[in-house]
């Protein structure tokens, strides 16, 4: 089996940044399975589907017509739904609220399983998620949990949308990241919490070469 290392945490510890890096040095696959669930929101959305039609939900997770581009280093890779580019779209805070709406449901969970575990392969993968190394690759030798600050990512957050051009009120995104918290943890569906043989790194005040320098570290590398 190829070999994975799974990093779980809250929306905002910097784990999107962190695995991109971690999988390039390492030469490694890389699974944003964030990304499925949000692309299950978007597709719903789309389809005219509601947010809570399990049923439903479960066919447009299990019929998803994804692709993921790689891209220049540094760059998140492009993903196309049905053909078309919707890596922006699916990066609103709109579509993160929606995926952690459908994300509840056992049953989508259930939908996106096997297509998560397919992302496997050698040389092997890093995993960017919630309940990676919980759920999806139990058996991982490597697992981090990744935290922060709420007040620390929301002003990360922040710092990008600023960078992105985008002007936004920093108490809200700091509500908005409450929210997202508090249903993630508190669902009964694979709730966010670090696996028992995760080592935890808690990034707040850290640059993000430290946090990266912690994560080799942790991988044994
Ligand atoms: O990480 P990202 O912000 O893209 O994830 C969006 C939402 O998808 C999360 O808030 C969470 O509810 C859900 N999610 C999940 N399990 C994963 C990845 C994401 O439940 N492995």
């Amino acid at each position: 089996k190829a070999p994975v290392i799974t990093v779980d945490g809250p929306g905002g510890s910097g784990k999107g940044t962190i695995t991109q890096m971690l999988a390039r040095r390492l030469g490694w696959h890389l699974l944003d399975s964030g990304a499925l669930y949000r692309l299950t929101a978007l597709a719903a959305t789309r389809q005219g589907v509601a947010l809570d039609n399990e049923a439903g939900l479960v066919l447009v997770a299990s019929g998803l017509d994804v692709s993921f581009e790689p891209t220049p280093p540094g760059e998140p890779a492009r993903v196309i739904l049905a053909g078309e580019d919707v890596t922006a779209e699916i990066r609103t805070e709109t579509c993160g609220e929606n995926a952690s709406k459908v994300a509840v449901l056992q049953a989508v969970r259930d939908a996106l399983l096997q297509r998560q575990r397919d992302f496997r392969v050698l040389p092997g993968l890093v995993a960017d998620g919630r309940d990676m190394g919980t759920v999806v690759f139990p058996d991982a030798p490597v697992k981090i949990f990744l935290t922060a600050s709420a007040e620390e990512r929301a002003q990360r957050r922040y710092n990008q949308l600023k960078d992105a051009g985008v002007n936004v009120n920093i108490a809200a995104l700091l509500d908005e990241i409450r929210v997202r918290d508090e249903r993630d943890i508190n669902r009964s569906a694979a709730p966010l919490k670090p696996a028992d043989d995760a080592q935890v790194i808690d990034s707040t005040g850290l640059s993000i070469e430290e946090v990266l320098g912690r994560c080799m570290a942790a991988a044994g590398q």
